[in-house]
């Protein structure tokens, strides 16, 4: 596999280019970050474009579901979709409104999904959502049965046509605007996991696993 995605008409940035990327390592580190992705589809001549989750395997994204929703149903005849991940690094605040930005790592796939039907594949795919919502969850947790299988739609788009755009830096103010008496800089923002909080029906002395635990952000002065 190449290590590069081939840009195509539908991916050739066309504002900016030098912040498009193409390399599958850039585009794969943006889509093992990010939690949610919008999947974009046409029914019946309408526009959607749903959130949703979505885990990767080597080169695919895969998204899953009730086997009765529309989005994943629509999905599995092999219609057109536009996948879309977006993952906000900062608030860039410049001199003028105009040049006001944000720092952001975000990527586009173009695809065709298809039905995973293998049932050790599904089972592979379940497993990469667990362990992309929360490392070595899978491990812990009751398997899906035959009835939860049956009930789950996973599908797969092949990441073969797809971009990715990134802003970094500073704000990038006109030339004259470095004079004016106005604060500029960036605001980095960041998701943080707060501490986790015990489902109420959590059976006495179940202990915090380290996997989620390691998540939680240090408490100053905790
Ligand atoms: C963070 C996040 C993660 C999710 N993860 C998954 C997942 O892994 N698998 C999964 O199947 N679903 C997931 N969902 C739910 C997903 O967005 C859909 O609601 C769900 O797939 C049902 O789709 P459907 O095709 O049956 O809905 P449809 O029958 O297509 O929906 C009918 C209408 O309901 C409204 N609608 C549907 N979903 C939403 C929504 N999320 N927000 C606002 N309006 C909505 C829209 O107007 C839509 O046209 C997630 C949602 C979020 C926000």
């Amino acid at each position: 596999m190449s290590p590069i995605i081939e840009p195509t008409e539908r991916t050739k940035l066309r504002r900016l280019p030098k912040r498009g990327a193409f390399e599958r390592d850039t585009i794969y580190q943006i889509l093992d970050e990010a939690f949610l992705c919008h999947v974009g589809f046409m029914v019946d001549g309408h526009p959607f474009v749903i959130p949703t989750g979505f885990a990767r395997i080597k080169d695919n994204l895969l998204v899953h579901g009730s086997a009765a929703s529309r989005m994943l149903r629509a999905m599995s005849r092999e219609i057109d979709v536009c996948v879309t991940v977006t993952l906000i690094d900062g608030l860039v605040l410049a001199r003028s409104a105009f040049h006001h930005s944000m720092n952001y790592r975000s990527v586009v796939v173009f695809g065709k999904a298809t039905v995973i039907e293998d049932q050790q594949e599904k089972l592979t795919a379940l497993e990469a959502f667990s362990n992309h919502i929360i490392a070595h969850r899978w491990d812990e947790v009751r398997p899906p049965n035959e009835l939860e299988l049956r009930a789950t739609l996973v599908l797969a788009v092949p990441l073969a046509e797809a971009s990715a755009k990134i802003r970094t830096g500073n704000p990038l103010d006109d030339e004259e605007d470095y004079d004016l008496d106005v604060w500029a800089g960036v605001v980095p923002l960041r998701l943080v996991a707060g501490p986790p909080v015990a489902d109420d029906k959590l059976k006495l002395g179940i202990p915090i696993p380290a996997h989620v635990s390691k998540l939680t952000v240090t408490q100053v002065g905790a």
